[in-house]
């Protein structure tokens, strides 16, 4: 099986699952024209975050990495009129972009976007009490995901669901001797994940239009 075999079923897929939406589309539509990296997730994969906010029955969402706010409407589209998502996003231009996709999506009331480092937005979310979250979603810089991790678990409760997009990364995650700080970034967080005594995890491969990569996901099992 091909790239060419993959992209076509995704597209097959997506055709049959992911009817066209005015809200959605636009925003890709506003990122390719700011100029954003195409580095938001599939609509497969945003229907896919969604079904999974569901299934936990999500009243409140912390995302990791916003960029455009694609997966952040997925996401936010799964709460109930009283939920809520946070998400954390670290450049300006990116965060603009995602304040009118999400405004768009009629979702401004639902999402909190917070400008800044996460590394530095995430003690500020604690120090005001934020969370327990039900669901988690990391997908920022890769590098720092060892610490997501970390923020993550203490921002859970038993029941919360972590998902980490990109733990695959085209297959370049076996290699134990890359020096990649993105690959050392995921091995790392994969192993300690693995090794987390307050989660069942598991990370997933899968393919598609946007290649070979897979995510993570876990449910914690302890009050952290
Ligand atoms: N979740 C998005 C894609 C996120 S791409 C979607 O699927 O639609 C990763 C984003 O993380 C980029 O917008 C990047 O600017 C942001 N980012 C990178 N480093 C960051 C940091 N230290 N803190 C917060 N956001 C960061
Ligand atoms: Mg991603």
């Amino acid at each position: 099986m091909t790239y060419e075999d993959w992209s076509s079923v995704d597209r097959y897929i997506t055709g049959l699952f992911v009817p066209p939406d005015p809200a959605l589309d636009a925003a890709i539509e506003a990122m390719a024209a700011a100029g954003l990296p195409p580095h938001n997730v599939s609509p497969n994969e945003g229907k896919l975050l969604h079904l999974l906010a569901r299934l936990r029955g999500a009243r409140s969402i912390l995302e990791i990495g916003t960029l455009g706010g694609y997966s952040t409407i997925w996401l936010a589209r799964a709460l109930p009129p009283d939920g809520r998502l946070i998400t954390l996003e670290a450049d300006p231009k990116h965060a603009e972009v995602a304040r009118a996709n999400i405004a768009r999506a009629g979702l401004s009331g639902v999402v909190d976007l917070r400008l800044g480092p996460a590394l530095a937005t995430l003690p500020q979310l604690a120090a005001e009490g934020r969370g327990p979250f039900d669901l988690i979603f990391i997908d920022a810089d890769k590098p720092s995901y060892p610490d997501y991790l970390a923020w993550a678990l203490k921002l859970s409760r038993r029941g919360t669901l972590i998902l980490a997009d990109n733990v695959v990364m085209e297959g370049a995650v076996i290699d134990a001797a890359s020096s990649d700080p993105i690959v050392r970034g995921i091995r790392r967080f994969n192993a300690l994940l693995a090794a987390e005594p307050r989660v069942s995890a598991i990370a997933v491969q899968t393919v598609g239009r946007k290649g070979y990569d897979g995510f993570a996901m876990a449910i914690v099992t302890a009050d952290p």
